[in-house]
C-alpha cells in the first residue's frame, strides 16, 4: 500500500475531510465555473447539462484565486459543469499557477485531443478522470456510449505526459456489494492498464440532480466495506494509490478545532489570520459565485457570498463583522454524533457538516465566549 499520499491525490479529494493539512495543495479551492456539460449524469451535484449557460466571468475568478492565495489556499481544483468547455480555463489555471498555486482539473475525459492536453501540460499539475465503475454502471449514470467515448481518449491522455488519475463516485446504490466490487475493480484494473496514478473513492454528493439519488448516498456500512475494498486494491496496485474520500473517527474526535474550547483559543492564538482556512479547508465556488465552506452541499445560510457580489476577502471580512456563519456549530454538532463509544468508525464528514448545518444553533465556545466573532468563518 502507498505509504506517502501525493500531492495530487490530496488536490482531487474535493469533499475529503478537514484533515491533513499538509499535503502541499491542501487547502484548496474547488471551482466550478460553468454548469455546461456534454452529459447530464443523473448523480451531478451540480445539474450540469448541455443546456445550461451559467458561467462566471474569468476575471471575478481570476481574483477570486488572487485572495483565496492571500487567505492561505494553495490548490485550486477546477471542475464542473465540464471544464474543457469553458473557453478561459488556461487562463484561469494560468492565474492560480501565477500565486503559487497548485492546479487541478477534473473533467468527464471525453474531449481530451492531444490540440487540448498540449494548452493543458504547462498549467495543470493533474488531471483527473471521472468513471463510475464497470462501462455498464458507467453509462447507467452517464448515458450510452460514455465509457466507450471516455476511453477512446486515454490512449492519447495516456502518452501526454499529464499525470493523471480516476475519480470514481461511490454510491450504496442498489446494487449488490459483489457488484459493487466490480465497479472498483474494473475502475482500478483499468487505471493500471493506461498508467494513471491514483483512483480517489468519493462518496456520493447528494446535490444538485443527485438530490434524487438521495437515498443512494453511502452509510457506514457502504463506507466500512468499500474501505476495506479498497484497502485489498491498494495493495494489490503497486505504485497505483487507491484512496477513500472518508474521515476515520479518531480523526474527527481528535481534531482540535471541533474539540475543547481551550484548543480552539489557541488555535485564534497562533494565528486568526489561518482560521478561515483551518475550519474550511475546502472552499467552493460554484458557477454563480456562490462561495461555501466544506462542501458544494452546505445550505446557504453557509455560505459566505457571492463573488459576483463582493471579493472573496470582502466576504469573508463581512462573514467576521456579522459573528460567523455557523459552521463551527455544525461541525461540532456532527463531532458530536461521533463521540459515542458505538459510534461509526468512517464519516463522510462533509455530509455529516451538512446534515447538522439546517438544525445547529451557533455556539460561543473559547477565551471571550459570548462575544461577537466566536464562530468567524
Ligand atoms: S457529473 Fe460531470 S460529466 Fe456528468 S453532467 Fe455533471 S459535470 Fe457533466
Amino acid at each position: 500500500m502507498a505509504q506517502d499520499p501525493p500531492t495530487y491525490r490530496r488536490l482531487i479529494a474535493r469533499r475529503a475531510a478537514t484533515f491533513d493539512a499538509a499535503a502541499d495543495a491542501w487547502p484548496l479551492v474547488q471551482v466550478h465555473p460553468t454548469q455546461r456539460c456534454n452529459f447530464a449524469c443523473r448523480h451531478c451535484c451540480s445539474r450540469s447539462g448541455p443546456r445550461a449557460t451559467d458561467r462566471l466571468p474569468v476575471d471575478v475568478l481570476e481574483a477570486g484565486i488572487v485572495d483565496a492565495a492571500s487567505l492561505g489556499y494553495r490548490g485550486v481544483v477546477v471542475s464542473g459543469g465540464e471544464p474543457l468547455l469553458y473557453r478561459p480555463l488556461v487562463h484561469l489555471l494560468i492565474a492560480a499557477r501565477s500565486v503559487g498555486m497548485t492546479t487541478a482539473v477534473v473533467t468527464n475525459g471525453t474531449m481530451l485531443s492531444s490540440e487540448r492536453l498540449d494548452e493543458l501540460r504547462p498549467v495543470v499539475d493533474v488531471l483527473a478522470i471521472s468513471i463510475d465503475g464497470t462501462p455498464a454502471s458507467h453509462d447507467a449514470l452517464r448515458g450510452t456510449g460514455a465509457h466507450a467515448a471516455m476511453c477512446r481518449h486515454l490512449p492519447t491522455l495516456a502518452v501526454s505526459g499529464v499525470p493523471f488519475g480516476f475519480v470514481t463516485t461511490l454510491t450504496s446504490s442498489t446494487s449488490s456489494p459483489s457488484s459493487k466490487s466490480l465497479d472498483l475493480e474494473s475502475v482500478v484494473a483499468l487505471a493500471g492498464d493506461v498508467g494513471a496514478r491514483f483512483v480517489q473513492v468519493q462518496p456520493l454528493v447528494p446535490d444538485g440532480r443527485a438530490r434524487e439519488l438521495q437515498m443512494h448516498a453511502p452509510g457506514t456500512a457502504e463506507l466500512v466495506a468499500a474501505h476495506a475494498e479498497v484497502l485489498r486494491l491498494d495493495a494489490a496496485a503497486g505504485a497505483l494509490d487507491v484512496a477513500l474520500d472518508a474521515a476515520s473517527r479518531r480523526q474527527v474526535l481528535d481534531h482540535p478545532l471541533f474539540g475543547d474550547a481551550p484548543a480552539r483559543a489557541r488555535a485564534h492564538d497562533l494565528d486568526p489570520d489561518l482560521e478561515l482556512t483551518a475550519l474550511a479547508p475546502v472552499l467552493v465556488v460554484d458557477a454563480h459565485g456562490t462561495v461555501r465552506p466544506v462542501a458544494h452541499d452546505l445550505p446557504d445560510r453557509l455560505a459566505l457570498g457571492s463573488m459576483l457580489d463582493a471579493p472573496l476577502t470582502e466576504l469573508r471580512a463581512r462573514r467576521r463583522r456579522s459573528g460567523g456563519s455557523g459552521l463551527l456549530a455544525a461541525a461540532r454538532a456532527a463531532r458530536a454524533s461521533l463521540a459515542a463509544p458505538d459510534g461509526p468508525v468512517l464519516v463522510d464528514w462533509p455530509r455529516a457538516v451538512a446534515a447538522r448545518a439546517g438544525t445547529a444553533v451557533p455556539v460561543a465556545i473559547g477565551r471571550g465566549a459570548g462575544r461577537r466573532g466566536d464562530d468567524r468563518v
